[in-house]
Order: structure tokens, then C-alpha cells, then sequence
């Protein structure tokens, strides 16, 4: 997939940006040439989000409003059709995304294991607002399983037509793994920086 898909910002015009990430980055162990030897996007916190509901533990997400209003026309659309589209997860902080990290770490998983799954604060596609982990009923949330889900199915046939696409398939340039629940909306790519 290319590149051109995702937004990158200036390294040098973001310092203050840099400063958090960095602190957060030395706390966690994660070297400190992530952003530059990786090729993952930068991708700056949003600013503006509204609520979409609770996740399936009841913990309130929130999206930008273009994803959010992309969101529920999607779930909309898939529930006409028989198919029930949950959210895992949406916005993230760089703190939410540390603290992830930090869980991890505490339960014994090493960094390098850990940055395959979770991208460092700063590199993950959910500080965007505009990133949505989906589950439906039937499968494990964030497990491989959601592929053979009806949901699956359904989003490879209709999510376009929402302005949403896989972020990480099989394979993917960004070293992640395959994560088949990941989805993003469009306007993601839009909101150029630099
Ligand atoms: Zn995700």
C-alpha cells in the first residue's frame, strides 16, 4: 500500500509534539530513532472529537466528527443488512497509547515484541481520531479471527463506500501485523500538515 496514503508532519515544526513523545518514548525503552528508521507516519493527537458511544467494557470513545458521522452511517448501513459493527476502539492520546505499553511491560512483554502490536506514542493511526478497531458478535475482539466474521465480509464489499479502508493488511510496509479489525476513515488523510 502506498504511502501517500498517510499524512506526515515536519519533525523540526512540531517540537512541542516531540517533547511528550520523546519523554514518553525514553520512559518506555523505545530508541529514539523509531520515528526516522521506521516507516510509520507521525500522526499528531486530534483536536476536535465527539462521543460515539461506549466500547463493549463501557469505556466512552470518541472519533473526529467526520468519522464519527462516517461511523454511524456505517454501522447503520451494515445493521440494514443484518450485520452488528462494534467499536473496540477509537481516539487515542499518546498518553492512552503509553499507558497500553506500560501495561504490557509490567505483565513481562518485552518492547520490541510489544511495538509489533502497539505503535509507539506519536506513530499510532488512532491519535488521529480517525482510526476504528470494529468487533462483531461471534469473534474475539483484535484477534485474526474477525476474518472469517460476516463483518468481515460485509466491510470488504461496503466500507469504501463509507470513506473507510484497512489500515494494516497482511503484509503491510509498516512491520505491523495483520490487523483485519483496524479500519480508517478517509478524511484521515486530508487534514495535510505539511
Ligand atoms: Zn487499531
Amino acid at each position: 500500500m502506498g504511502q501517500s496514503h498517510f499524512r506526515r508532519i515536519s519533525f523540526d515544526a512540531e517540537d512541542t509534539l516531540n517533547d511528550l513523545y520523546r519523554k514518553l518514548h525514553t520512559e518506555l525503552g523505545i530508541s529514539a530513532d523509531y520515528g526516522q528508521a521506521s516507516s510509520l507516519p507521525f500522526y499528531p493527537e486530534s483536536t476536535e472529537l465527539v462521543e460515539v458511544g461506549p466500547n463493549l467494557v463501557g469505556r466512552m470513545q470518541s472519533l473526529t466528527p467526520i468519522a464519527a458521522q462516517a461511523w454511524r452511517g456505517m454501522v447503520r448501513g451494515g445493521a440494514s443488512e443484518g450485520i452488528q459493527l462494534m467499536i473496540v476502539s477509537g481516539y487515542r492520546s499518546f498518553d492512552y497509547q503509553a499507558d497500553l505499553i506500560r501495561r504490557k511491560i509490567a505483565a513481562g512483554q518485552v518492547i520490541d515484541e510489544i511495538l509489533t502490536v502497539n505503535a509507539a506514542p506519536g506513530f499510532s493511526q488512532h491519535h488521529t481520531g480517525a482510526a476504528i478497531d470494529i468487533a462483531s458478535p461471534g469473534s474475539r475482539p483484535l484477534t485474526e479471527e474477525f476474518e472469517i466474521s460476516a463483518a468481515f465480509s460485509w466491510l470488504k464489499e461496503n466500507a469504501a463506500t463509507f470513506g473507510f479502508s484497512m489500515t494494516y493488511p497482511r503484509d503491510n510496509a509498516f512491520g505491523f501485523i495483520y490487523e483485519p479489525w483496524h479500519w480508517a476513515h478517509d478524511s484521515e488523510n486530508r487534514a495535510e500538515t505539511a
